[in-house]
């Protein structure tokens, strides 16, 4: 059988000098272990904004909770995006700005939209006549954006059918919401995280504009669109670049909203945080399962449980470089729990080369965002995973 050279291009994921320093960060260290680099979420936070004049920004902080990023991308004048009483909780204890955030979870607690009115919060999200009651009865005088559906096609990691509601649905919510004392503001969607087909926003847009119209003619003039989630971060498969898309959609909503554009808003995760993690593992084993087997299993000492989640389905497909050198093998990689479902990746076949030996590090790229938020407490005793922060230059 032909095989190649192991090959990866690091400078496809990130400046080789910097991934230098993330290496040399981790020497020494034990691994797993995510390295953060708040220099990239800053970069990609001004990337974003330099597409619009008139965009606020909304963090969606599932994506990457730590105390720092939360406070940089404050400082750079971000807003947040809160979906639980713990964000919220969490933000008010870094200081953060009540009118800085937006309570952005269709699924919530009657209790919970009090609290929320309680701290300082005005503005939340709902998709349902039930939930639109309970802010009006919980946070009276609250300014309420409505969540449409989307499909989610083209999307690596879809968030469909959950959240939204159908357009003949959310007019009436929009029309109801005068007479209970809130302030109907605008419509939002999310098409879908990590969403390659940007024509997915051109729809949404098509029906947002569609609502807008419809329920002026009622009387009531919405003035925010939020576009959601959904930019890209560089994984294996490549994708546009935020410049791309930004461009892409700014024109969608010049072509539906004409001279009227309102109030761009998004509520960016994955895109602001994902480029600024390395992952550091160390390979536990390497082992063929029967004398004729073409694929090695590669164990590594994360998973599935310790942050790697976004392997189900083999949906994202994480860069990682192995640093040795020689001909390639094509790997089978699993984690370190006693869990059969503790595969990342069994039916696209990652490359490592044949000199790789148990003990040798292993970097995964992309992953400052849903790793470390999405590890598991203490599944087989194996802690949450540890993320720090690149040291400065
Ligand atoms: C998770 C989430 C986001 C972030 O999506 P990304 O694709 O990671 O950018 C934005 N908005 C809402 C409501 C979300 O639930």
């Amino acid at each position: 059988m032909y095989r190649e050279e192991y090959s990866f291009k690091i400078e496809r994921y990130m400046e080789p000098e910097r991934f230098e320093r993330v290496r040399k960060f981790a020497e020494g260290q034990e691994s797993p272990l995510l390295i953060v680099d708040l220099d990239i979420i800053k970069a990609r936070y001004q990337e974003l904004n330099d597409g619009f004049s008139n965009l606020q920004v909304y963090y969606a902080l599932k994506a990457n909770p730590m105390d720092e990023v939360i406070m940089l991308l404050d400082s750079l004048g971000s807003n947040f995006d809160v979906a639980s009483v713990y964000e919220l909780d969490q933000l008010l204890r870094l200081g953060i700005s009540p009118e800085k955030m937006s309570f952005g979870n269709t699924i919530k607690k009657a209790r919970d939209i009090r609290y929320f009115h309680e701290k300082g919060v005005k503005l939340f999200v709902t998709d349902s006549e039930s939930d639109l009651r309970n802010i009006a009865e919980n946070a009276p005088g609250a300014k309420v954006y409505f969540r449409l559906l989307a499909e989610g096609t083209g999307a690596d990691w879809p968030l469909t059918r959950k959240f939204g509601a159908h357009p003949d649905v959310i007019f009436n919510l929009i029309l109801q919401t005068p007479e209970l004392g809130l302030i109907p503001w605008g419509v939002s969607f999310h098409v879908g995280s990590q969403q390659r087909d940007i024509g997915q926003w051109d729809d949404a847009i098509a029906r947002t504009k569609y609502l807008f119209d419809a329920v002026l003619e009622a009387g009531i003039e919405l003035q925010m669109i939020n576009l959601g989630g959904g930019y890209p971060a560089r994984y294996v498969d490549p994708t546009l670049n935020i410049r791309a898309y930004n461009a892409e959609i700014f024109r969608f909503i010049q072509e539906d909203f004409g001279e009227h554009i309102p109030q761009i808003v998004m509520e960016p995760g994955r895109s602001l945080v994902a480029d600024a993690g390395v992952l550091v593992a160390e390979i536990v084993n390497i082992a063929t399962k029967a004398k004729n087997n073409l694929y090695k299993w590669v164990f590594l000492d994360v998973g599935k449980f310790g942050g790697l989640i976004e392997t189900i389905d083999e949906s994202i497909k994480f860069p990682i470089y192995f640093e040795g050198e020689g001909l390639a093998d094509e790997i089978i990689l699993a984690g370190p729990t006693c869990d059969s479902m503790d595969i990342m990746y069994e039916y696209y076949k990652y490359q490592m080369p044949e000199s790789t030996k148990p003990g040798d590090r292993v970097y995964i790229f992309t992953t400052g965002a849903y790793t470390q938020s999405y590890s598991s407490v203490n599944f087989n005793g194996f802690p949450p995973l540890r993320a720090v922060l690149l040291p400065k230059e």
